[in-house]
């Protein structure tokens, strides 16, 4: 056997380092590039002139760990309650940014509801959505004038399905005047890379400074969306607003904005997620911000829940226990966070581990947290639990569920808990 010749890799490549850009409402900032954590980022499904509704999803997006919202500003009714929605939510003590979608409309609803574009915190710009010919240019500059009026940030984003279609054709005819012409796959991916460059230095052009200035480029194919971004990451240093449009529904939109992010991120591409998903009828519209946390998590690139590792199950798993358990667990921690995000600091990265058998149940215990490995079909009925390596207790009857979740608020209170200082006896 011939020795490794070096270490192997482990973890991502080095961050590309871009722009910084500051999206704030009140005392709260988010950074976006420069070397600051991916931030995670959900869009609204309500209707936007339906204040109430879309303040309440915005609480609940934002509750569930989204750091910038982006609600749709499509009519007149819409723009008239988009400061209500802004009151309602920080009278809630909800802080997180809005965000504007804008499309078509854009330049007359940020000029004629000055306080709708006072109470965003950024404007999201569809270049292939201002208008077309000569209005196309004098639309997204009156946007690019409210936006430096308010100093606020935007978005520049590019969708595949509304490409500038003048700027599709001009591509394709310089193509033609190739010796080798591109596939038309490649000139649509270059017309979404160059709509967003050029858009982002006309808004340049038109003062605004280039740290308020965000791209992305979405189409709803992973290899075409790997492609334009690795693209648009060569050819300039804006921060990077990566996701698939469009993903899809359930476990396909999951595993294609998974398989996406996961190759870009690993690039250090990407400044801040947005996970599309449909959701099912009547679904949980927080699942998208849920998604996005644990591929950040999964990667390694930021902490936000304690995560359960548990085993598929097999012929071995004697009922469906360990499932519910590990189900339970994972459910328990998740709706601790916001109480201990603040009490137990670091408490996110904790592991915890629930496993269905003595085959990898104790192995993959000693490596968590915290961890108890179930018996399986033919073993003795008792659950021993490991901490920190350590095998401390050996649960076994009807309460193991109790017991064990008992002993996982215990640890995280023994090892989480903010350390008093004990008061000088000589002051
Ligand atoms: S730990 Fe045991 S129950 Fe779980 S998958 Fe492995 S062998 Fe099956």
């Amino acid at each position: 056997m011939t020795a490794p010749a070096a270490p192997m890799a482990s973890g991502p490549l080095a961050r590309r380092i871009s722009r910084r850009v500051a999206v704030n409402w009140g005392a709260r900032t988010v950074h976006v590039g420069g070397g600051a954590p991916v931030v995670v980022q959900s869009m609204t499904n309500t209707d936007t002139a339906d204040a109430i509704a879309t303040a309440i999803q915005v609480k609940a997006l934002a509750q569930a760990g989204s750091e910038v919202v982006r609600i749709t500003v499509n009519t007149p009714e819409a723009a008239r309650e988009v400061a209500a929605i802004r009151e309602q939510l920080d009278r809630m003590g909800v802080d997180a940014p809005l965000v504007g979608d804008f499309h078509y409309n854009g330049h007359k609803l940020l000029t004629q509801y000055p306080d709708c574009a006072r109470a965003l915190s950024k404007y999201r710009i569809n270049p292939g959505n201002v208008g077309s010919g000569s209005r196309r240019d004098g639309n997204f500059a009156q946007m690019i004038e409210v936006a430096n009026l308010h100093a606020k940030p935007v978005r520049i984003g590019v969708n595949w399905g509304s490409l500038d279609q003048s700027l599709l054709a001009r591509l394709m005819d310089e193509n033609a005047r190739r010796a080798q012409p591109w596939e038309a796959s490649q000139v649509m991916r270059e017309a979404l890379v160059t709509s967003a460059i050029e858009s982002a230095q006309m808004a340049e052009s038109l003062g605004m400074p280039g740290d308020r200035i965000i791209l992305s480029a979405k189409v709803s194919n992973v290899q075409d969306v790997v492609a334009v971004y690795r693209e648009l990451a060569r050819r300039c240093d804006y921060p990077l607003h990566v996701g698939l449009t469009e993903a899809g529904m359930g476990s396909k939109g999951i595993v294609a904005s998974t398989a996406a992010l996961s190759v870009l991120l690993q690039e250090g591409i990407g400044d801040t997620i947005r996970v599309s998903l449909t959701p099912e009828p009547g679904g949980d519209r927080t699942r998208e911000v849920i998604v996005a946390q644990e591929i950040l998590q999964t990667m390694g690139l930021r902490a936000f829940t304690p995560l359960v590792v548990a085993c598929p199950g097999c012929g071995r798993t004697s009922s469906t226990f360990f499932q519910e358990l590990a189900e339970s667990i994972q459910a328990f921690l998740r709706a601790q966070m916001p109480v201990w995000k603040a009490s137990y600091p670091g408490v996110e990265s904790m592991q915890v581990a629930v496993m269905g058998c003595v085959v990898n149940g104790p192995g993959e215990s000693k490596h968590a947290d915290v961890g108890i490995s179930l018996p399986g079909a033919d073993e003795a009925p008792v659950a021993p639990v490991f901490v920190d390596g350590e095998r401390t207790v050996t649960l076994k009857g009807e309460r193991i569920a109790e017991e064990f979740q008992a002993i996982v608020e215990g640890y995280v209170h023994r090892r989480y808990g903010r350390q008093t200082v004990p008061a000088d006896p000589g002051t």
